[in-house]
């Protein structure tokens, strides 16, 4: 794979980065993810857009313009040949030359840039479309800007280990009673035809994705009502299902142990799916 470091194309084997880099080391950088399907991608102006809000929130400059990075993800795919797969990118405060918890200075320590690609064939194609996922509710005890897109995802991690532990393949967090979201997309359920998904705030991740799908139910005429809804209400609800930029909409069947519906997969869950996919396939760059 070739990958991209600090305005260099290079062998992955060949890419460095600094132990003393504030990303290493404190956590301190911020990431996007944008979905690559037949060779184009997929949201970039909502991933540039967020990118440059979650560097703002964390008083970083964005390194590049956004025709410099649209360049480099294009660069990226071109050279490694991905017709469906994905696009990672990270940002980080750069490399002060030692550990210090206070931010270094911008003009003598640049940020760190850094993106490569993920192959994934079949990804438009996945056959859990059809099947559905399980998963488990877990407390969230992340921190409390949830809005910002850092790279601190232990947390994140530890939740995705527990749901398999438990047999599942997700985890959806739970706060003062209500779900915010899933360890890495965005948590809906449906009742009486009616989308049901938390609002915006700091406690959960504006996904572009979640942007895209609700303009696109809008428009289809369903109904949207955003606000915070429980475990219990989940597991009652007619449909449940997540959204996110790698797995687009995919069904949610069963939430600790309780069957969501009828236990399948539902039509509005993927209705929304086919929407997304027709939609985002016809504007990607
Ligand atoms: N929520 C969290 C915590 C995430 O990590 C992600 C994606 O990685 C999302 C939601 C979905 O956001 P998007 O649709 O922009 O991928």
């Amino acid at each position: 794979r070739t990958v991209y470091v600090n305005g260099e194309y290079l062998p992955e084997a060949e890419a460095t980065v600094s132990i003393f880099d504030r990303g290493f080391l404190m956590a301190d950088g911020v990431y996007e993810v944008t979905s690559v399907l037949g060779g184009k991608l997929l949201d970039f102006d909502g991933h540039f857009a967020r990118l440059e809000r979650s560097l703002r929130e964390l008083d970083m400059a964005c390194p590049v313009t956004k025709d410099e990075l649209l360049a480099i993800h294009r660069e990226l795919v071109a050279q490694n040949g991905i017709d469906e797969g994905m696009v990672y990118l990270q940002v980080t405060r750069g490399n002060p030359g030692d550990r210090d918890f206070s931010f270094p200075d911008p003009a003598t320590t640049p940020s760190t840039l850094v993106l490569f690609t993920q192959s994934k064939p079949g990804l438009a194609d996945n056959p859990t479309a059809k099947t559905g996922i399980k998963v488990i509710s877990i407390e969230d005890i992340r921190w409390g800007r949830r809005d910002i897109k850092t790279v601190q995802l232990l947390y994140p991690s530890m939740g995705k280990m527990m749901a398999k532990k438990a047999g599942c393949d997700d985890a959806w967090m739970v706060e003062d009673g209500f779900v915010t979201e899933g360890t890495s997309n965005n948590a809906y359920i449906v009742k009486g035809g009616r989308i049901i998904t938390r609002n915006l705030g700091t406690d959960i991740l504006h996904g572009i994705t979640r942007a895209a799908v609700l303009r696109m139910a809008a428009e289809a005429q369903m109904e949207i009502e955003e606000r915070p809804f429980s475990v219990a209400e989940a597991q009652a609800a007619d449909e449940a299902f997540f959204t996110s930029a790698s797995a687009f909409v995919l069904p949610v069947v069963e939430i600790d142990g309780e069957a969501v519906g009828t236990g399948a997969p539902g039509p509005v869950a993927a209705r929304l799916r086919e929407i997304y996919l027709d939609e985002s396939r016809k504007t990607a760059v």
